[in-house]
Parts: C-alpha cells; sequence; structure tokens
C-alpha cells in the first residue's frame, strides 16, 4: 500500500491542469471574467460541450456566490482558507471586487505550490496587486512558499493536520477571527476518515467558521460510476467517493464532525437559485441541445456547506 499512498499526491495535479484548461476555455467562450486564468495556462483549444461550460458557470459562480455572502457578512474582516486551491485565481478577483479579506491563504501540495509561485513570480499581472495589497516589512517569495500581509501560500498536505496548523499560525493565521474555508474538488481524493478529520480539525480549531465544499454527489448511480470511471482513467485516485453518495450524507458529515448547521444542494437546485438574467445570458452563448445532458451533469455535483457562529454574526443564515 506504500506505492499506492506515494501516488496520491500527483495525481491531482494531473486533474488541475486539464481543469484549468477547460475553465479557461469557459472563460473564453463569454460565460464569467476571469482576467487572470490566461497566465496559469496556454491557450484553450479544445472545445468542450455546451453542458460542460454551463457546469463550470455554475460551479464557479455558486461557489463564489456564498463565499461573497461570507465576505459581506463579516465586512471583510476575516480570513478566507483555500484548501488544495491549486492554480485558483479567486486572490485577484477579490481584489478587483475590493473584497479582499483580512487575509486569504491557500493550501496545496508542495509541488502545486511551486508550479503557482512561478508564474506569479514571472508574470507582472499576478505579481503586481499582491505587492500592491502589502504593507509592512518583509514579503517571503521563494520556490515553496508566499508570505505577505494578505496573501499566503503553503506547500502542505491537508491529510497531516498537526503540520497543516503550524504552518498557517507561522503565516499569523488568527483563529479567532470568522474564517471561510473552501474545498473545491478536494476532499474527494482523501479517504473519507481523513476528509472528516480535516473537517473536525476546522470546526475545532475556529470558533467562527464557514466550512463550503463542492464535489460530486449521487455517485451510486449509473451516471456516477460512469464519471469514477472517466476520473480513475485520468488517474485520479478518488478515495473519498464513498462519502459522495448523497446530499444526505455531505450534511451528516458536517453535523457529525462538529459543526452547528449544515446544508447541501445539488448544483440542479443552484443553478435554479443563480441570478436569473445572468443565467439568460450565458445560456444563449452555446446552443444546448438536449437540456437532459446539462440536468444529468448538475444532477451529480453538489456545493455542501457548514456552520459555526460564536460571534453570533448570523452565519446559519448564508444561502443562496
Ligand atoms: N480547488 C482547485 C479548483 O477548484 O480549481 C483545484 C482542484 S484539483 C481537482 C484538486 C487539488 O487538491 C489539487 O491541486 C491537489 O493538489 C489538491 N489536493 C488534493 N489532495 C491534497 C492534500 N492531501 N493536500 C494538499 N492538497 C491536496
Amino acid at each position: 500500500h506504500g506505492a499506492s499512498s506515494a501516488q496520491t499526491p500527483q495525481a491531482p495535479g494531473v486533474a488541475d491542469a486539464s481543469l484549468l484548461i477547460r475553465l479557461l476555455f469557459a472563460v473564453s467562450a463569454g460565460y464569467w471574467k476571469d482576467p487572470y486564468i490566461q497566465y496559469f495556462v496556454r491557450q484553450a483549444k479544445e472545445r468542450k460541450a455546451p453542458e460542460i461550460n454551463r457546469g463550470y458557470y455554475a460551479r464557479v459562480q455558486g461557489v463564489h456566490q456564498l463565499l461573497r455572502a461570507f465576505l459581506r457578512t463579516t465586512e471583510c474582516n476575516c480570513q478566507v482558507i483555500n484548501l488544495g486551491a491549486g492554480l485558483d485565481t479567486t486572490f485577484w478577483k477579490l481584489k478587483d471586487e475590493n473584497l479582499l479579506p483580512t487575509k486569504f491563504f491557500e493550501v496545496d501540495f508542495p509541488a502545486i505550490v511551486s508550479r503557482k509561485l512561478y508564474h506569479i513570480k514571472s508574470k507582472p499581472p499576478l505579481s503586481k496587486p499582491i505587492m500592491e495589497s502589502h504593507s509592512g516589512e518583509s514579503l517571503l517569495i521563494d520556490a515553496h512558499s508566499l508570505d505577505s500581509s494578505r496573501y499566503s501560500i503553503i506547500g502542505a498536505d491537508l491529510r497531516n493536520l498537526k503540520d497543516l496548523e503550524e504552518r498557517l499560525k507561522r503565516f499569523s493565521l488568527d483563529t479567532q477571527l470568522p474564517t471561510v474555508l473552501m474545498a473545491e474538488c478536494v476532499l474527494v481524493y482523501m479517504s473519507p476518515e481523513q476528509s472528516s478529520g480535516l473537517l473536525k480539525w476546522v470546526a475545532d480549531t475556529f470558533p467562527t467558521a464557514m466550512f463550503i465544499n463542492y464535489e460530486q454527489v449521487n455517485m451510486g448511480d449509473r451516471f456516477g460510476q460512469i464519471m469514477i470511471e472517466n476520473l480513475q482513467r485520468r488517474q485520479c485516485h478518488l478515495s473519498g467517493v464513498d462519502a459522495c453518495q448523497s446530499l444526505e450524507s455531505q450534511m451528516q458529515r458536517m453535523l457529525s464532525s462538529g459543526w452547528e448547521a449544515a446544508d447541501a444542494w445539488n448544483m440542479v437546485t443552484v443553478y435554479g437559485h443563480l441570478p436569473q438574467e445572468d443565467i439568460q445570458r450565458i445560456e444563449k452563448l452555446e446552443f444546448l441541445d438536449e437540456k437532459e445532458l446539462l440536468d444529468q451533469l448538475l444532477l451529480h455535483y453538489c456545493i455542501s456547506w457548514a456552520t459555526k457562529d460564536a460571534l453570533h454574526l448570523g452565519l446559519a443564515r448564508i444561502t443562496f
């Protein structure tokens, strides 16, 4: 088993590069704006089916909507921790929207972090906003980590919680500040015990917090099985897929890890609650022949979220 666990760290990185190419394609097609993604991946030539683009649209907008609601509720006096962030561009988008939290953290495997830092160091449109948001003395950026006053990127394994906590604290994590943690297609790469352990560590460590999780759901049916086979063909080891059986199991995992309130919506429901003018706009971008295909896809992904609210900010009311 030594060999199989040694493979796990690299596998999601493979998925991450192709994910970015597909996100870039949807951005180039006009689904949503992200001027930063182009700096992390070369131009997308590969054309994707419209239902895939609409699926990415729902994911990006859905997660961003909950994140923004948290930032507004806390008036940005808070921390964001993006777990398994990969080459995500949320930091730059929030800066453009004037919604930067007190501090934005990202965690991923050291190899992925190095790749991200290479892009940041070599591309001024990425590095300039970080410099601009920085104040005080030392801005540290080496091959394996970034530490500035508003943005830190940390190479760590989310399955090693002691090390994770130590590194976050070294980069000025304040556990008493309201904190939102995000995990997009990340928990599925960990065993159910490891992801529950992570959720429990967050609930135990942060008295005022929200966890936003996006991942597969309804994996038990035929369509779900095909999705798993496809991912495995791309060498993704989905050890956490058992936790992705139903919305109920998604919610239960959070509630049994010490969270006060939890909810889980499949992406059909999320799609129906996104701003309808924008939905009308994106539905005109590409002709979709079979609406059922989109629904099938959306039915197999979900956003689940949970809150703990020692400061009584009203976090449990955050929804779509
Ligand atoms: N969250 C990003 C997004 O939505 O664009 C990336 C998603 S990618 C499918 C999964 C990411 O999780 C990869 O960057 C991978 O390296 C990271 N990851 C998976 N397991 C991890 C672990 N145990 N520790 C740290 N990072 C991990």
